[in-house]
């Protein structure tokens, strides 16, 4: 049977202590144990379905885990308290002092930070390359190369990464290929691609409530064993833990997200189109002009369409701005970054979410001041939405 990943969501079967229909929230940051034995076994990872300490692990979290689990079609996964609490551990957990990575260089301005700035301390050295040219990353990789990194969907600029074609280079050279599918949850499902471990900002459409912060790393029991390794763990011993009544809260929201997914698609799609005709720069990769729309084709889930992201360009930083106020003044979005609102969130990113790519480098990407990043929202009337948005443009002399 086809891979069905909101029908996994569905058919975990989790009933509180009470007979509750949500499970109960574990509101303990420590567990008594029966035997002093169990809790040595414990410390040293042998003792199945006991919790030591909330750090390590918690029902709560388990529950959202192996949820994003079954929606990544991956053997386990591990919560963390920020998308960067998981992208971090996992990067530190797979590689060491010399090690190598190559990464796509259009990804969110944190990671590139964290690779460009921060990793070099440890001696863990980062090649960027455009990761739409499956040439190019092969010819980066070295003998000390330990991972790929890419998002599915980048951020800001929704290039499309070639997850199968990346799989298959990962493993011809034995390295891991670690993919940010923040963009694009349901829509593509990186693991039954052949990607090694699938990370999630929560914070954004998952939980799509916008009132927190939360990650994930899906991938196999192995090595999220060893992230949570008390002696070496990354996720353990760095500690971007999430807090269990936030877990509880994020697996609520995260039964509806396939309804989200399909509205935020639809609204998308519609302005993107109607942004088009009206003949402004519009990327979105549902536009059969985005360079990749074949490929997120054959890769997609499709029910779940192309994902609520999309970018215009409004030719200079003055007008992006003057847009955006404009926009918000109407009512028609905040000016805000984050995504996955039911609210569409607008910002432009070379000065916010990107802002630390330096200039020249967003320049070589194609990173432009007038780039406007839309996360579109779930409004019930998106014609009337696009109606008022074409009339902040025009009163702009933008269209
Ligand atoms: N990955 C992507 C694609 C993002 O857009 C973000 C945040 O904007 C992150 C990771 C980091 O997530 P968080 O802010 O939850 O730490």
């Amino acid at each position: 049977m086809k891979f069905k990943p909101a029908n996994n969501i569905q058919d975990l079967q989790y009933f509180g202590e009470f007979g509750g229909v949500n499970p109960s929230i574990s509101d303990s940051s420590t567990y008594t144990f029966l035997s002093a034995k169990t809790m040595f076994d414990t410390f040293e990872g042998n003792a199945d379905g006991c919790y030591l300490y909330s750090r390590h692990s918690s029902p709560s979290n388990l529950y959202l885990g192996e949820a994003l689990a079954a929606m990544e079609g991956t053997e386990t996964a591990n919560v963390s308290a920020s998308g960067m609490g998981a992208i971090t551990p996992v990067l530190l957990q797979l590689c060491g002092a010399g090690d190598h990575i190559v990464s796509s260089r259009t990804i969110y301005g944190g990671t590139y930070a964290f690779l460009k700035n921060f990793t070099p301390r440890f001696n863990i050295e980062t090649s960027f390359v455009d990761i739409t040219r499956l040439d190019l990353v092969e010819a980066a990789i070295t003998k000390n190369t330990k991972v790929i990194f890419c998002e599915t969907v980048s951020n800001p600029l929704l290039e499309v990464a070639d997850i199968a074609g990346l799989a298959k280079l990962a493993k011809k050279y034995h390295l891991k290929l670690l993919v940010d599918n923040t963009f694009s949850p349901l829509s593509i499902s990186p693991a039954t691609l052949g990607a090694d471990i699938v990370i999630h900002s929560l914070t954004k459409f998952i939980n799509g409530s916008s009132d927190t912060v939360g990650g994930v790393v899906c991938g196999t029991q192995e090595l999220i064993d060893q992230l949570r390794n008390v002696n070496d763990g990354a996720s353990m011993l760095l500690g971007s833990t999430m807090d269990s009544l936030r877990a509880a809260s994020i697996l609520k929201n995260l039964r509806t997200l396939h309804i989200r997914m399909q509205q935020h698609s639809k609204n998308a799609l519609f302005l993107a189109k109607k942004f088009e005709a009206d003949g402004l720069k519009t990327v979105y990769p549902g536009l059969t002009s985005h360079p990749s729309h074949e490929l997120f084709k054959s890769m997609m889930n499709e029910q779940y369409g192309f994902g609520g992201m999309l970018t215009i360009d409004v030719g200079s930083l003055e007008k992006a701005n003057e847009l955006m106020e404009l926009m918000q003044h109407k009512n028609l979005g905040y000016l805000a970054v984050s995504l996955g609102f039911y609210k569409t969130l607008f910002s432009a990113p070379g000065s916010s979410t990107s802002s630390e790519i330096p200039e020249t480098e967003q320049k070589d990407m194609g990173l432009t001041d007038g780039l406007i990043r839309f996360s579109i929202g779930l409004d019930a009337d998106i014609e009337r939405t696009y109606t008022m948005m074409r009339d902040c443009m025009s009163s702009l002399n933008i269209v």
